[in-house]
């Protein structure tokens, strides 16, 4: 995966400044938001912090509960101690959440957005090596606008036969994501930014979205490269020649679709991690979401939870250990004798994890 630096600065004191400090002081353990979720959520949440715990940094983990199994106990799906915990702490990671389709309480994880500002997503997407895809050296990042478009929320009956919703793009949002997709690819080394829209067709508001991005783009003129492309002809760019993209810039609902898409060209969701990111917190979650029907089997793919904690480890100045944690999954996926269905093999999610947990310490007691 493409490293994970992110703008907002480390989080984990770097330590003290003194030397005889640091000898007596052991390094503060960094307490963590950690919700499970729903569906398949739990069985991948306890198998990521397993690993995560294996990787030599001290967490501390505040559980709290957010999704349908809470809706039932206290009315709503987010309560404020879930809010009040993330901003404490000002990481959190988290397991998919269940929204009823077409009825029912409104998406957690788009109220988890708006409500604490992670404006930006990033979703990184890579091949890994041993996993056999229809495409090789697939190495791309998602950074998707997180907070207005259609998500906003805002639509209503018409009368009885016709429904509205209102697509809301500001210059100040549209800016500030461009603005995240250029920092992110000078920080990483990354060449080329792609925004994504259908100016064409909503001139307005798709429009806006451009405009935003060719004025940020101007800024970073000669450091990173800017272009533009339709989302539909993107689309098919995706799937005949992805090796030609590098950063992809878009709006909420584009950014959604077009993760999924670029999830399947690297062996699917299980594979595909995600970081919400605002100023002040970050939430670290898998693009997939709560696959109800594989709910407590055992059998789902914790990878992409996984890849999303190594995205938080990197958030909190934890690179090293971000880096073994990575190489211990891909070196079992790459192995391929103890990996989940959806990667051609029959072990279950909490096999996979030992099998990483086994790699962390072995390479751990050879160091
Ligand atoms: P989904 O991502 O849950 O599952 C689609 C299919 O992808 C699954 O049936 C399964 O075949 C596969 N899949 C997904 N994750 C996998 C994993 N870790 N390992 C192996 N296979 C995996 O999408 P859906 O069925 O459209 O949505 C189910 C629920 O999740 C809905 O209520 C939706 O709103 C919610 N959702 C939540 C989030 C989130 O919490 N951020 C994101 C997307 C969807």
């Amino acid at each position: 995966m493409a490293s994970g630096r992110i703008r907002v600065p480390p989080l984990h004191p770097a330590g003290c400044r003194t030397p005889r400090l640091v000898a007596r002081i052991p390094p503060m353990a960094q307490t963590v938001t950690l919700i499970p979720g729903d569906g398949i959520g739990p069985e991948l949440a306890e198998a990521t912090r397993r690993v995560l715990d294996a990787s030599g940094v001290k967490l501390d983990w505040e559980v709290v509960d957010a999704g349908e199994a809470v809706m039932e106990r206290e009315g709503t799906p987010l309560p404020q101690s879930v809010l009040d915990s993330i901003i404490r702490n000002k990481v959190a990671i988290k397991g998919p959440i269940t929204t009823p389709v077409g009825v029912g309480f409104r998406s957690v994880n788009v109220a988890l957005r708006q409500s604490l500002n992670l404006y930006a997503n990033l979703r990184p997407v890579r091949s890994m090596p041993g996993l056999k895809t229809r495409y090789e050296g697939v190495d791309l990042v998602i950074v998707r606008e997180n907070t207005e478009d259609l998500y906003a929320g805002i639509e209503h009956m018409v009368g009885p036969d016709a429904a509205e919703s209102i697509k809301i793009i500001t210059r100040a949002a549209s800016e500030r994501i461009a603005r995240f997709a250029f920092e992110y690819a000078v920080a990483n080394g990354r060449h080329k930014v792609t925004a994504v829209h259908k100016a064409n067709i909503m001139k307005f508001s798709d429009g806006l979205f451009l405009e935003s991005c060719r004025t940020i783009a101007a800024q970073y003129e000669g450091k990173v490269a800017f272009e533009d492309r339709i989302v539909d002809n993107m689309c098919m760019q995706l799937v005949q020649k992805p090796e030609l993209y590098d950063v992809l810039v878009l709006p909420n609902l584009y950014g959604d679709i077009v993760s999924d898409l670029c999830a399947g060209l690297v062996g699917g969701l299980g594979v595909a991690p995600g970081a919400n990111i605002g100023n002040e917190v970050a939430v670290f979650e898998a693009v997939h979401g709560s696959a109800p029907k594989y709910a407590g089997q055992n059998k789902a793919n914790p990878t992409a939870l996984m890849l999303s904690g190594v995205l938080l480890l990197r958030h909190i100045g934890e690179q090293a250990a971000a880096e073994r944690v990575e190489d211990a999954i891909r070196a079992v996926i790459a192995e391929g004798l103890t990996v989940t269905y959806d990667l051609g093999g029959s072990a279950g999610t909490s096999e996979f994890a030992d099998a990483i947990v086994a790699r962390l310490e072995s390479v751990a007691a050879t160091a």
